[in-house]
Parts: C-alpha cells; structure tokens; sequence
C-alpha cells in the first residue's frame, strides 16, 4: 500500500463529477494545448477553446474534491485520535463516516473479551439508527447490545479478512451472503456494505454501514473513504482498546495487592473468607458471591460466607444462618464442577444458567480456591452491575464476567487458598484437639492482653479457672477413654455457657482444667453465670456400662477490679480461690480474697 497521498492520488470521483466532465476528463494538458493548435489551424478557435475551457472547469472541481476528502480525511483522522474514550470513539467515526455517504443505519462491532472456549465472537459495541431490541432464534427479545457474530471460515469471513471494504446486498438489495444471512441473523443490522476493521493483519472489528437516505446504495467507486478513514481508526481503536486494558490490569495488580496486605493480617477463618468475598465481588463489580469452603470429612462444599450489592439485612441473614445454603457435592452444579476440574467455569449465556429462587441470573462463575494441590473451596458470584458516580449499584444485565474478571478473581482465589491454609494451621495451633476449645498457648498468648487492656481501660473482666473434681477417679474406674468422654461433656457445656454476645472466652487450661475470661463482666454477672455452670455440669446425665456417673466441678473466681494487680496475680489468687474450694468441700464457686492493699493496683 502506498502513502495516503500517493493513493488519493488515483482515487476514483463520485458518479456526478464523472458524468459533468464527460469524455473530456482523461486528456492530459499537452493533449489539449495540441487541440488548441489544430483547432487554429481549422479556424474554429472559440468552438475548441469553449470546450477546453469546460474540461479544465471539471478539472478544478475534481481537485478540489479531491482536496476536500483529503482534509476531511485528516481532519477527521485528527479528531478521533483525541478521544480515548471508547464509546465516543466509535461514535464519532460511525458519524464522520454516516455524514460522508448520507447513510441512515450503522454499527461497530468488535471482538469480544469474553471467554467462549474455541468460538469465537464478535459483538456489538455502538449503533445508530437501528432499533434498541431484538428477536433471537430463540424468539426472545433482547437488547441488541447482545447481538454478536461468531467467526467461521465461511465466504463472508474470508472476505472480511481480507480487509477491503464490500458490499453485502447485490443491486437488488438481496444479501449476498444467503447462509451467513440466516444463521447469523444479519437482516437485523440493515446494513449495506461492511468495512472490516483490521490490525496487524488480525480482525479486531467490522463498521457496518446501511442505505442513503434516499433509498439507494453507495456505489463501490464511492469505497475509498471509509476504507482509508478505517485505517486510520482502526489503529485509535485498537490503543484504546490496549489503553482501556492497561488501565484494567494497573487497577487489578493494585486490587490484589490490597488483597494481599489485607488478608495477610487476619488469622480468623471466618473473617478471613468475608473480607475475601467481599473484596472480590467488589472488585469485578459482580452483583453477589459468595465463599464455599470444602469440608473433608462430609465431601462437600458448604456455605460459609456471602457478600454482594444487595439488601444488607439479607446478606446478614445468609451469613447468620437465617436464610437457608444449599451445600453442593463435589461435580455439582457449576461450583462442584469448577472444584472437581480446579478451574475456572463461567456461563455467560444466560439459556445455560438453571433459574432457581427470586433472583434472575444473566451470568455466574465459579473459581476453585486451591492451595499447594489441596481444594480449599470455591468461589461463586452471579451478574454484574453498574456503579454510578454516587456509588450506587444497579443490575447490569448486560454485563459478563471477561476474561480480566475471571485471571483477578483467580488471583484473589489464590491469595485467600494460602490465607485460608494459613489460618487453619493456626486455628489447629491454638485449638485443643480433644475437646475444641482453645488451649493453653492461646490462653497464654490472649489472657495477659485482656487483662492489661481492662486495666488499661479501668473496666472490668471476671476469670474462672475450673478443675473436675476426683477426674483421677474416672480414669481409674472406667478407663481413660471415658475420662476423655468427661472432658469432652464439661468442655462443651462450657463453650455452650459463654455469655450471649459477649466476648467470652474458654480454654482448656490443663488436663482437666478450663479457663473461661469474661470481659465486661461484673462480679455479681460473672459469679451468677459460673455458678450456672456448675449446676449444669452436675446436672450431666452421664453413663457408663447403663449406669450414671456423676461429674461435678470447683470453680475459683476473681474480677481485675477487687482482686488483682495485674494478670499473673489474677490468675494466682483465682487459682488459690479455687484450692480454697477443692478443700472446703468441692463441687462450688469459690471467689478470690479481696485485695487488701487496693491501692496497690494502680501501681502495677
Ligand atoms: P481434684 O478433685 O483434687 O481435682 O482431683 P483430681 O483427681 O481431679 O485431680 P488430679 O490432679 O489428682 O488428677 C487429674 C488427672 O487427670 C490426672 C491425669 O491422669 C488426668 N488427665 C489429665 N489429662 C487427661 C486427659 O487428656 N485424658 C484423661 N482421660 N485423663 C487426663
Ligand atoms: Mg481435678
Ligand atoms: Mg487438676
């Protein structure tokens, strides 16, 4: 191709500046000046001088026609490579080219950036003067922003591949291509010639152009504009479509290193999988998501957390239990897949998409949270919406999950499988696998903390330290695997007498010893609940061999404000309290000594 002069050069006229020059147009200046002399010698000067004078005129005019395109063309070049906003872009070159021929109708597509195995697609992007809907195969009406043609290697793509500008209807207006026609439903678009829009050699897009205003159809001598002016947008499409791109990729490293630093600092489980949901969601503007963690000893995925733009007191009663999860075996539904096959699964089509519940579903997708080979669980999120300048969301029916969407979500997937795997082997680290209840490491790694933050902060926080009365014996008498079951009982009615809402914690201490820290807690409040404690425990139907066994526990109290200087001599004088208990008879609650110095605790 030579250079953008050397081509208009030889650019053919439009029909009406043709026929006005005649015959005349191809005689070249020394053919005239000839005709002048031989006209002279005739004597018939003014006759040939007329008609020269009316063939220069032509000449003039095709110039400045010629001119005129040429400034248009790069005026028009000029302008749109200033836009870097995709939409105006197209806009712009559909108008720039509509005002050019006169025509009614036309429409951009361009490839689409959304994963559809080996197919593949391109879609509309921008339309003028077509209408907003459609009727697909299916008989169904939808937006034509779903319109889209897949590539096949039939005689249309061929044509467009090669990268002239055609025209699709023949003089009779009949499509000139019958199959594409039909199973593509191309009648739709009302077009009339096709530009195809080409970069490096790739199809990146097609500009379809329909009739003139006056009924009838742009001539192929006519082509050469929107041929050049294609190529000079074709390369302002295809920066901003990288540009646009960049933008994405800079906006997702920075998510997922927000991500990382975020859910570096959390070490609880459930914390962990809410913040990771909700980040996600956020991050792919999906409508809703939610994380299922995979449970090895059922085989199943099950709910955990859920998160979305959508009424908060229904994502609260989804995450409280309030509202009823479904747990998925492993192959099914699109979670069960995505975790059986460890990749990604999207549906964008909604026709593929099992409509259960109130909500209605244009797309999902599912991504495996895996770590290290080990499937930790999934990640689930259905449709996209719209955030407008004030932040609120509205569904996007329009919206799919991109290939951009699926590579971040994984990127968040894998960043929360290694958190996730993170926290578990801390949980298991500070969990006392007998009996479920925080061991001693975590009780010495928290119980120091609440009790300087309590003194800190001048309020109270009750201790009980708990002992199983002659536990020996159970050992002794019926084994050390019903000594364990004993543990077990007591220890679950403990985790059960946490105070509502509070921020109680238990442990077990020792061997058959617990600790359970009440912060808040007045004396009174805390003395009340231990001693609840102790009747329930000795209310225990406990058996062994069909007989009952009886268990009762002694339990030593004391509150940071009456009792203690500080944690260590807390725990002391509690554990005091509690010998002073075992001795004077057992099975009671035995609170701590007051402080005879209490002006000592401000000093320490
Ligand atoms: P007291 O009322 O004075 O507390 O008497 P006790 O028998 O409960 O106290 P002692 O400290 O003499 O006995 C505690 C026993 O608990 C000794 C130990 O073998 C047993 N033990 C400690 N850990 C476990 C355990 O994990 N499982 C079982 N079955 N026994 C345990
Ligand atoms: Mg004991
Ligand atoms: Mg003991």
């Amino acid at each position: 191709m030579g250079s953008l002069a050397e081509r208009l050069k030889d650019r053919s006229l439009s029909a009406e500046v043709l026929n006005e020059m005649g015959s005349e147009r191809n005689k070249t200046d020394v053919e005239i000046i000839s005709t002048f002399e031989a006209a002279e010698t005739q004597g018939d000067l003014t006759r040939s001088l007329k008609r020269e004078i009316k063939t220069l005129k032509s000449k003039v005019i095709a110039q400045d026609i010629r001119i005129f395109e040429m400034q248009a063309l790069l005026q028009s070049g000029k302008g749109l490579s200033n836009i870097l906003d995709l939409p105006r872009l197209l806009d712009t070159f559909m108008a720039v080219v509509r005002e050019r021929y006169d025509v009614v109708t036309s429409c951009v597509f361009l490839k689409e950036d959304i994963d559809s195995g080996e197919k593949e697609f391109f879609q509309i992007k921008r339309y003028f003067g077509l209408d907003d809907y459609y009727v697909d195969v299916g008989g169904r009406r939808e937006p034509l922003f779903l319109f889209r043609i897949e590539k096949n290697n039939g005689l249309l793509w061929q044509l467009i591949q090669q990268g002239n500008v055609f025209s699709v209807r023949d003089l009779q207006k009949e499509p000139r291509f019958i199959t594409a026609w039909e199973r593509s439903q191309l009648d739709v678009l009302r077009s009339d010639f096709w530009c195809p829009l080409i970069k490096s050699g790739e199809v990146i897009g097609i500009l379809m152009l329909g009739e003139k205003r006056d009924g009838t159809q742009v001539s192929e001598g006519e082509f050469d504009f929107v041929q050049e002016l294609a190529s000079i947008a074709t390369t302002i499409i295809d920066s901003t479509l990288k540009y646009e791109k960049n933008q994405r990729i800079l906006r997702n490293i920075q998510i997922l290193y927000e991500v990382h630093q975020q859910l570096a600092n959390i070490n609880d489980q459930r914390e962990l999988c809410y913040e990771t949901i909700r980040r996600a969601v956020k991050a792919v503007n999906a409508q809703k998501g939610n994380l299922m963690l995979f449970n090895k000893q059922t085989g199943k995925l099950e709910f955990n957390v859920g998160w979305g733009f959508i009424d908060e007191a229904v994502v609260d009663a989804i995450n409280d239990g309030r509202i009823e999860t479904k747990s998925f075996e492993l192959g099914e539904g699109i979670a069960g897949h995505a975790a059986v096959e460890r990749r990604p699964i999207v549906v964008n089509n909604r026709e593929d998409i099992p409509q259960v519940g109130s909500f209605e579903t244009y797309c999902m997708c599912s991504i495996p949270v895996i770590n290290g080979g080990n499937l930790e669980g999934v990640m689930n999120f259905t449709n996209k919406v719209h955030i407008n300048e004030q932040g609120q969301p509205s569904l996007d029916v329009l919206g799919r999950f991109t290939r951009e969407d699926i590579s971040l979500l994984q990127g968040i997937a894998d960043q929360s499988a290694v958190s996730l795997h993170k926290s578990r082997l801390y949980s298991a680290s500070i969990t006392d696998r007998l009996t479920g209840l925080h061991n001693t490491r975590y009780f010495e790694d928290t119980y120091h903390e609440y009790v300087a933050k309590a003194m800190v902060e001048d309020r109270s926080l009750c201790l009980a330290v708990l002992d199983i009365d002659h536990f020996k014996q159970f050992n002794d008498k019926y084994g050390h695997k019903f000594g364990d079951q004993v543990l077990r009982a007591v220890a679950q009615e403990l985790d059960r007498f946490r105070r509502p809402n509070s921020m109680d914690v238990a442990y077990r201490y020792g061997g058959e010893e617990f600790a359970l820290v009440m912060p808040d807690a007045s004396l009174e409040e805390a003395r009340d609940h231990v001693e609840k404690f102790r009747a329930a425990v000795e209310a225990l139907k406990l058996e062994f061999d069909g007989k009952p066994v009886g268990v009762t526990v002694t339990a030593g109290l004391g509150q940071t404000k009456v009792h203690a200087r500080d944690s260590r001599h807390l725990f002391a004088t509690v554990d005091e309290a509690l010998y002073e208990g075992k001795r004077s008879g057992r099975n009671r609650v035995q609170v701590a000594q007051e402080l005879k110095d209490v002006r000592g605790k401000q000093s320490a």
